[in-house]
């Protein structure tokens, strides 16, 4: 098949900024949101490159998700030889990569089981119903179910229903009212706030070790170890959502380990599956309370996705990798702040290779824009608020990536002042 020609014909819309392609109409995608007219049509390790050849510096990653960066050779490998063996026998039957992932991860962590999923969304609701069905188990004092869990503003869980409200963006109580009931909103680093809300139907205290949409805020070991005491005293469950930040992007592999405290619930996502639709829930044996029929999904824990994870959690395993992930994470940090020196902005804070710069002012959408738009390369980045920049590039960028990353982002902001 001849590779189609995406010469781009700008249609009168310009309020949708919708195109049409020679061969494909891109209205035919539901519209959800305001994509450039770009197509990208290959991506490798740090670079993706456009319909017209041009290169980017890609510092999004698919959102924190190509942890090995774009199309790695063991991803490719995992996939290629596990299509050739089995796709999907069902999740009615055991696999053999999900037995050695879930074996791995259990090995690797404080946490004795697995269920595996697609997306952190749907990862994060399979905790929800977890610690409700313990909540079912272990009642309060008058004999009611325990089902509220204890979120936090600015958190950001999902986009289901029941993750929508579990999250604390501004706007998303009301969006698609009524919401699900049960989540009331403590403030991160703030374990009084935490403590207020607990009462007799709370069942636990779910958050990011690292809120990563809210603006890369990592929680204070302090907060951390303070949360596990607290949780302890009242018998209620700790969850910790490591979808963005877990998989190494902290320089551990996983976040919670940052602190030294080992939570009951944690979720996996984006990372684990280095660009493929994979994502986890994991328990203590304790915990453990799903009986058949609680729990389930059409493709959980596909042997094509799993193999996939094996690839990448061996990778982030590999001796020395996560030092790397530290050793960048310092080195991307002073770069940031001699970019804070040079250019007067506000400062930068972060854990490992998720990190954020505070430009004092709201342009993070214009710097966004004309780094995209930079010749002959351009640079992705990301801004999660108009006064932020996020960077999460893949975990084995390289300090040459990282030096030409800041070198253009610097003529960036000169010209953005
Ligand atoms: C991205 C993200 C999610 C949602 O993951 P999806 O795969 O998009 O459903 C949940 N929690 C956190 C912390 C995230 O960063």
């Amino acid at each position: 098949m001849p590779s189609p020609d995406f010469s781009l014909q700008p249609m009168n819309k310009p309020e949708a900024v919708t195109k049409h392609f020679d061969q494909y109409d891109t209205d035919a995608l539901l519209y959800i949101t305001n994509r450039p007219p770009l197509v990208f049509t290959e991506g490798h390790g740090m670079w993706l490159t456009d319909h017209n050849g041009k290169r980017y510096l890609d510092w999004l990653q698919g959102w924190a998700v190509n942890c090995l960066g774009h199309s790695p050779q063991c991803i490719q490998d995992a996939l290629a030889a596990q299509a050739k063996k089995v796709i999907n026998p069902s999740p009615a039957f055991f696999n053999e990569p999900s037995a050695k992932l879930a074996t791995l991860l259990a090995q690797n962590s404080c946490f004795d089981r697995v269920f595996f999923a697609n997306s952190g969304a749907e990862a994060n609701e399979g905790a929800i119903k977890l610690a409700r069905k313990w909540g079912k188990l272990n009642r309060n004092a008058a004999g009611e179910n325990r089902h509220e869990i204890i979120t936090f503003e600015h958190s950001f869980h999902g986009r289901t229903l029941a993750t929508m409200s579990a999250s604390g963006k501004a706007g998303w109580d009301t969006m698609f009212a009524p919401q699900v009931p049960g989540f009331p909103k403590a403030q991160l680093n703030d374990l009084a706030s935490v403590e207020a809300l607990i009462g007799e139907h709370t069942v636990a205290v779910m958050l990011e070790p690292v809120q990563g949409e809210g603006g890369v805020i990592p929680a204070s070991t302090e907060f951390m170890q303070g949360l596990r005491a607290l949780t302890e005293k009242h018998g209620i469950l700790l969850i910790v959502d490591e979808v963005q930040a877990g998989m190494g992007r902290t320089g551990k592999l996983f976040a919670y380990q940052l602190s030294g405290i080992e939570p009951d619930i944690m979720t996996l996502g984006k990372g684990i599956g280095g660009g493929v639709p994979l994502s986890a829930l994991m328990c203590k044996r304790e915990c453990a309370v799903f009986e058949p029929g609680d729990q389930g999904g059409t493709y959980n824990g596909n042997p094509l996705m799993t193999a996939v994870g094996i690839a990448v959690l061996e990778a982030l395993l590999a001796p020395g990798f996560l030092q790397s992930v530290v050793d960048k994470g310092h080195y991307l940090r002073d770069g940031l702040l001699k970019l804070c020196d040079q250019h007067g902005l506000e400062g930068e804070r972060g854990e490992g290779l998720l990190r954020a710069l505070k430009l004092g002012q709201p342009i993070g959408g214009k710097i966004v824009e004309i780094a995209r738009d930079l010749e002959p390369q351009g640079l992705l980045l990301n801004s999660p608020r108009p006064e932020l920049l996020r960077f999460m590039p893949a975990l084995n960028v390289t300090t040459d990536e990282i030096d030409l990353m800041l070198e253009l982002l610097s003529g960036v902001i000169s010209e953005v002042k």
